[in-house]
């Protein structure tokens, strides 16, 4: 007898799973119908002893310290700001555009004023901005959306960006200094020993029983539980009654080289050539020694694991469908990537999982973590709030 049946093991089933037994002393199954935890988020040792990630490169960043610091009870961490560049007229530029990327690829010497003033000339005036191109567009105009953005979107969601939601482009600024980080969080870290063994500290529980390479369809009728939290795509549940909601896939080429270093950085873009969207080289990530150096091409399809929920109008419209239907049964908790179609970080995942469960249990994991801004301190040179005592298990 189970409090709980969890379905997925990735970010939002474990972080579930995770509050509920050991928080709430509750008696938890967790099924993945993979053959290993982590869910997207998984990492291992390839067959060269290259800690790579199956499923595509995986930055942790956030804003929230609450987040960061119920995290941190499970691993420790290693500082890593990510950086990316585009292969863009045969130069690798960095990506968001900065004053670098214009000033290299036009051959010019903008000063940043300079720069704003010129974006501000070529961005094309628009009443609304509603999509991905429009955003792009009015920011810093045709040329250079054409050169870093169109091919790379149409690669990557088989369709133009005029078609997207603006969440979808706006996810990268656009910047009139020479900061080349990805991301401009305040926490931007890697787990020091990777994500899989945080997982493995998270789940390290006696009320907590994994059961791997099992789909829920199979086995739902053979056990006795109370309340269910789904974490698999919506419309699966639910046998596409409405329709099928479409997830973006990609097929990921693993291959490792025997060079100690390919690219410049951990994550080169091609918008305009090659079927690949991005190569990612693991070791600058995880800061591993190696002689050789491993590798990921992503080739976006539409067959294979849901990855991305696709933000466009009508497949919002047929998600509410699918989210009226959630809201008849009350035993039954969607959450996560797929679970609520949207298209969220591993942070806003992890912030999600702990809202539902202040709502199963009536405890505010995210309110206990807060601290007040005057208690932060700096360790290893990032601010880390200050907790009571966070445990680190590993
Ligand atoms: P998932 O990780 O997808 O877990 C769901 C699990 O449910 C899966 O393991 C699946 O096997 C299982 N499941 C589904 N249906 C069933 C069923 N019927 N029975 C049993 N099990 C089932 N986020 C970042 O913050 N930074 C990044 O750099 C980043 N990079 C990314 C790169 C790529 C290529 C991708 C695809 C995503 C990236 N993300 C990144 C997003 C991140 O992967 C997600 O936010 C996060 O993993 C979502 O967690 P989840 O638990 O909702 O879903
Ligand atoms: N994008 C782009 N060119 C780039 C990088 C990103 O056009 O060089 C667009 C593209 O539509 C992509 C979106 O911005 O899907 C979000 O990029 P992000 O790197 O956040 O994608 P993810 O890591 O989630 O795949």
């Amino acid at each position: 007898m189970f409090d709980y049946v969890i379905v997925g093991a990735g970010f939002a089933g474990s972080v579930l799973a995770e509050r509920l037994a050991s928080q709430s002393g509750k008696k938890v199954l967790l099924l993945d119908k993979r053959n290993h935890i982590g869910g997207n988020a998984y990492d291992f040792y390839n067959e060269d002893g290259i800690l790579i990630h199956k499923y595509g490169p995986h930055i942790f960043h956030t804003n929230s310290a609450e987040v960061f610091n119920y995290l941190s009870q499970f691993t420790k961490w290693r500082e890593y700001e990510h950086r990316v560049l585009a292969s863009v007229d045969d130069k690798l530029l960095p990506i968001p555009i900065n004053l670098d990327t214009v000033n290299k690829l036009y051959n010019r010497n903008f000063t940043s004023e300079e720069l704003a003033k010129y974006f501000e000339e070529v961005g094309e005036k628009k009443d609304e901005i509603r999509t991905s191109e429009d955003v792009v567009v009015s920011q810093i105009g045709r040329d250079l959306y054409e050169k870093f953005f169109r091919g790379y979107t149409r690669k990557q969601w088989d369709c133009d960006p005029s078609e997207l939601d603006k969440m979808v482009t706006s996810r990268i600024p656009t910047r009139t200094n020479q900061d080349d980080r990805y991301f401009t969080d305040e926490f931007q870290f890697m787990p020091l020993l990777g994500y899989t063994r945080m997982f493995e500290n998270m789940l390290n529980h006696p009320n907590i029983h994994i059961m791997l390479n099992t789909n829920f369809a199979d086995v739902k009728d053979f056990f006795d539980y109370d309340q269910v939290i789904y974490t698999g795509p919506v419309d699966e549940y639910f046998d596409y009654c409405y329709g099928k909601l479409p997830y973006r896939s990609l097929c990921f080429e693993h291959t490792t080289l025997d060079m100690p270093q390919l690219q410049p950085v951990a994550v080169v873009n091609y918008p305009n050539s090659e079927n690949f969207t991005r190569i990612t080289e693991y070791k600058h990530l995880t800061g591993q020694e190696h002689t050789k150096t491993s590798i990921t091409y992503e080739y976006p399809c539409w067959d294979g694991d849901p990855y991305y929920p696709v933000p466009k109008p009508e497949n919002a419209e047929l998600y509410q469908k699918y989210k009226a239907m959630t809201e008849l049964l009350p035993n039954v908790h969607f959450v996560g990537r797929l679970g609520t179609y949207k298209y969220y970080n591993m942070d806003q995942v992890v912030a999600q999982a702990l809202t539902l469960y202040k709502k199963l249990s009536g405890i505010d994991t995210l309110r206990d973590l807060a601290v007040p801004k005057a208690n932060k301190t700096k360790v290893n040179g990032s601010a880390v709030p200050k907790i009571g005592s966070p445990v680190f298990k590993g």
